[in-house]
């Protein structure tokens, strides 16, 4: 039997759901909110576990592909202190291919492959339990009918209100992402620094993460403790210890648009950590404001017929290397089980399965990527060396 099945959202989790059910020759409709897919910057670089996003790629029958595309190197990881000191520089054997990295471009090109995703389809809500089934409501005003609605909309999510009241909340860790291109070129002393993977430099209640995506491409980010409202109010907010002259320009209040103030205030916010570090910031094109929020922890809902949730919809959690992994493995574990469900109650027990696994799963994640970021942008920057250390060695 063919169920007429929605999945919303042509993101890692929405594609890798539509990708399975393709290769079992399932019918889908993938629909997604952006024009085009190319329509804003893909993002940075993904780093695809063994036993996650590549077990998904593998049900996707998608892993030769994704080794030829991969960069195992990437992997290298280096921890500086915020004087410059290397601290940590830890180099992948050869043959270690736990969790090479891949651009997000790339990734979701070799996912979308012959699907045939409906782009410009933002929709607007769903509404379980009409007579014909699910009802997809779009922001054009049309409307249609699906068996399941599978709900891989991101993190700020329409689907999520038919079967759960929760909203994400900021966790106080705010991101600036900035980037670098043509590093090897342009900036080599910054490309020896970052070397073939990421550098960070953890300080106390910020850090910066540099991560080299492929073509020479870096991606950077300065993360801290603010709140939300922070740069309407610098020395209020951030205690910045302004020296007069080396912050002469800088407004009590920065406009996020203006990316030389912008600058200014990272440069003051990590004023006194070494020069090659601050670097990354002084050469950083455009920057983009990333406050980092969650889903509360372990969070479910009671099963609602006909609608489910992956990926950040289901259980958004800060980003430490693991919610695109887990958003792919559920689209691809949701994908076998509803292409062999044969009629509407098996359909509905195989998506209820489906719940009870991704939930447990999630959770463990949530409660260790929460006690991540605590430890990452800490008041103790030694907390964040342990960390590494206790997941290296584990
Ligand atoms: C800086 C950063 C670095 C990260 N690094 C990693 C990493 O190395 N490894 C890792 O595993 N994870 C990482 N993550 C987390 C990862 O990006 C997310 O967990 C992952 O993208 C979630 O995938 P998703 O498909 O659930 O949601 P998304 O990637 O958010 O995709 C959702 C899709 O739905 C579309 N959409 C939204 N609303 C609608 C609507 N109303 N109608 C139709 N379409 C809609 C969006 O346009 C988008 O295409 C990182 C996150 C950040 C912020």
């Amino acid at each position: 039997m063919r169920h007429r099945i929605a999945v919303v959202g042509g993101g890692p989790a929405g594609l890798t759901f539509a990708r399975v059910l393709h290769r079992h020759d399932h019918p889908v409709t993938v629909l997604e909110r952006d024009p085009a897919p190319d329509a804003r910057p893909p993002g940075g670089t993904l780093d695809m576990h063994e036993g996650l996003g590549q077990s998904a790629l593998s049900k996707a029958g998608l892993l030769a592909e994704f080794e030829a595309l991969s960069r195992p190197e990437g992997q290298a990881m280096r921890i500086l202190d915020t004087d410059g000191t290397v601290l940590r520089d830890w180099r992948p054997r050869p043959d270690d291919r736990a969790n090479p990295e891949i651009d997000r471009g790339q990734l979701r090109d070799l996912l979308l492959g012959p699907l045939d995703v409906q782009w410009g389809r933002g929709v607007t809500e769903v509404e379980p339990g009409t007579r014909d089934g699910v009802l997809v409501r779009f922001a054009d005003g049309r409307q249609e009918t699906y068996d399941l609605v599978v709900g891989a909309d991101g993190a700020w999510s329409r689907v999520r209100p038919a079967v759960s009241s929760a909203t994400p909340h900021y966790t106080g860790v705010t991101a600036v992402e900035t980037s670098l291109e043509d590093v090897d070129t342009r900036h080599p002393d910054l490309a020896r620094l970052i070397g073939d993977g990421s550098m960070a430099v953890y300080g106390v209640n910020r850090s910066i993460v540099a991560q080299r995506n492929s073509g020479g491409h870096v991606k950077v980010y300065a993360q801290f403790r603010a709140p939300l409202d922070w740069h309407t109010d610098l020395d209020r907010h951030l205690g910045l210890n302004r020296r007069a002259g080396l912050d002469a320009g800088l407004d009590a209040g920065v406009d996020l648009a203006d990316v030389e103030a912008v600058r200014s205030s990272l440069l003051a916010l990590f004023d006194g950590w070494a020069a090659p570090v601050l670097d990354l910031l002084r050469h950083g094109t455009a920057f983009v404001h990333r406050p980092l929020y969650v889903l509360p922890v372990s969070h479910t809902w009671a099963h609602v017929p006909g609608v489910t949730l992956l990926g950040d919809a289901a259980h958004l959690m800060p980003p430490l290397g693991v919610g695109a992994n887990l958003a792919m493995l559920e689209g691809a574990e949701l994908a076998e089980s509803v292409a062999a469900a044969t009629g509407p109650d098996e359909l509905d027990e195989s998506v209820r399965a489906f719940e009870e696994q991704m939930w447990a799963r999630a959770g463990r994640w949530a409660k260790f990527t929460m006690a991540g970021l605590e430890r990452l942008v800490s008041p103790d920057p030694t907390e964040a060396l342990a960390l590494f250390d206790e997941v290296q060695s584990s």
